[in-house]
């Protein structure tokens, strides 16, 4: 068995929070119970309780982008675990700095700025226990998007680039819809069609379902536009 092979399995729970019922996702590494905690756009005392529940210790906070809903939590969660703020792309500063205003326009005004104490860009690694995750910069619903990949697990977060049956919107300022289509397609999809992904809102899928049956970006679809 070569060294890659041998990392332990990988466990989460999704937790959906705010009013956006956006999907944070705990992910721990099963061998030393470190966790991650993947955008904590709010609801951060429900947050700690998930995490006390399964017995974890927060040692990372993965944000994929820097909309309210996604990491308006982020300073507090810090606050309270002293975890590493890890992503995102720093082309996604600007969302960053709106944070406390918008969670004053959308009735989130706990959201507040934050420093990453690590931005990420497409090709890192970022480490979790003995495990660790892949960093793909994947632009188009924002311009500083990533999305984290842990091979072995067959698993991803890719935030509001895709979800099930949908695509991220990409009418807000700085949104590219050709940009968003070219991430999902020679980003994800030479991931593979046997992954399975947490996506930003609403129910888990795979890269091949939504090859074969998304209405924006399935393969029979793009093929023909
Ligand atoms: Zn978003
Ligand atoms: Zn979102």
């Amino acid at each position: 068995m070569n060294a890659a092979s041998s990392q332990p399995p990988i466990r989460a729970v999704v937790v959906p929070v705010t009013p956006l019922q956006q999907n944070c996702t705990i992910v721990w590494c099963a061998e030393t119970k470190k966790a991650a905690v993947i955008d904590p756009g709010g609801e951060v005392p429900r947050l700690l309780d998930a995490v006390r529940q399964q017995g974890l210790t927060v040692e990372k906070i993965w944000v994929t982008h820097g909309h309210l809903d996604h990491a308006g939590g982020t300073a507090e969660l810090q606050e309270a675990t002293g975890a590493v703020v890890e992503g995102p792309h720093p082309e996604d500063q600007f969302w960053i700095a709106q944070m406390a205003e918008m969670g004053a326009r959308w009735g989130l005004p706990e959201a507040r700025i934050f420093t990453p104490d690590r931005w990420l860009d497409d090709g890192d690694k970022v480490t979790l226990g003995n495990t660790e995750f892949e960093v793909f910069h994947c632009p188009g619903h924002t311009p500083g998007h990533v999305i984290f990949f842990n091979r072995l697990a067959r698993f991803a977060q890719v935030g509001d680039v895709l979800f099930r049956g949908s695509i991220g919107r990409t009418d807000f300022p700085r949104g590219n819809h050709a940009d968003l289509i070219a991430s999902i397609t020679r980003k994800l999809w030479p991931l593979g069609d046997d992954v399975r992904f947490v996506p930003g809102h609403g129910p888990m899928s795979s890269f091949g379902e939504e090859r074969r049956s998304n209405p924006f970006v399935a393969d029979q679809v793009l093929a023909h536009s």
